[in-house]
């Protein structure tokens, strides 16, 4: 099964893509978890991406398709995958869709994750990510046990730097202008399946594998 989440930044769609994976059994593909990486790294490709990040602009096609392109042809994506923050253009789409249909293979489900702008805010400056895993929180809605400390490896939660407000507007406004047209791009392929984020988390997961199955 493969799977493309959409949504605003902050919409919920790595908390739901992690949760879908581990249900599904298939791996779960953040194109920031992977830039990311590369910034810790200190990679080339990290210190090209950060500049962009840190300013809530997208990393250009031409170095994102590829890595993507990379990533999804490894041994642990046959039975699919989940993709969380991929594609974020109508480019990136067509890429991946060409990709796939030299394969014969497509994308089932295009998932949109809907929380309105004025919830966005609220959702990411309260967001903390692990150091080490990467597991997410928030520091209303689904804290962590002990406060700062990451509950599956111990290690501290953070602030992202591009969750501060400042950055979150920005990262907004690119959403609007560059992703958001994704959700007619696959309606008109039929695969556009829609969720309401602003539920509990659970109760999104629920919507979300009531769609699937
Ligand atoms: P995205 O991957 O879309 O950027 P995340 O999954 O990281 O978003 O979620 C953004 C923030 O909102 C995180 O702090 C997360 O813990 C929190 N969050 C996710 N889903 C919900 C929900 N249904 N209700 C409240 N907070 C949520
Ligand atoms: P995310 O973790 O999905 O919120 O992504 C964090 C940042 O990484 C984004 O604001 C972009 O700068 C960059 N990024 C992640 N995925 C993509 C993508 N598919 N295309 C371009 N930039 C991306």
């Amino acid at each position: 099964m493969k799977i493309i989440m959409l949504g605003a930044p902050g919409a919920g769609k790595g908390t739901q893509a992690k949760k879908i994976a581990e249900k599904y059994q298939i791996p779960h593909i953040s194109t920031g978890d992977i830039f990311r990486a590369n910034i810790k790294n200190g990679t080339e490709l990290g210190k090209k991406a950060k500049s962009y990040m840190d300013q809530g602009q997208l990393v250009p096609d031409e170095l994102t398709v590829d890595l993507l392109m990379d990533r999804v042809k490894n041994e642990d994506c046959k039975n699919g995958y989940v993709l969380d923050g991929f594609p974020r253009t109508i480019p990136q789409a067509e890429a991946l869709e060409d990709a796939l249909n030299k394969t014969g293979d497509k994308i089932d489900y295009a998932i949109n994750v809907d929380v309105p702008d004025e919830n966005i805010i609220n959702r990411m400056s309260g967001r903390r990510a692990c150091v080490k895993c990467g597991a997410t929180y928030h520091l209303v809605h689904i804290p962590p046990k002990t406060e700062n400390i990451c509950d599956n490896c111990g290690s501290e939660l953070i602030l992202r730097d591009d969750d501060k407000p400042e950055t979150v507007k920005n990262r907004l406004g690119v959403y609007h202008d560059q992703t958001q047209p994704l959700i007619d791009f696959y309606t008109e392929k039929g695969i556009l399946k829609e969720v309401d984020g602003t539920q509990k988390m659970e109760d999104v997961f629920e919507a979300i594998t009531a769609l699937i199955n």
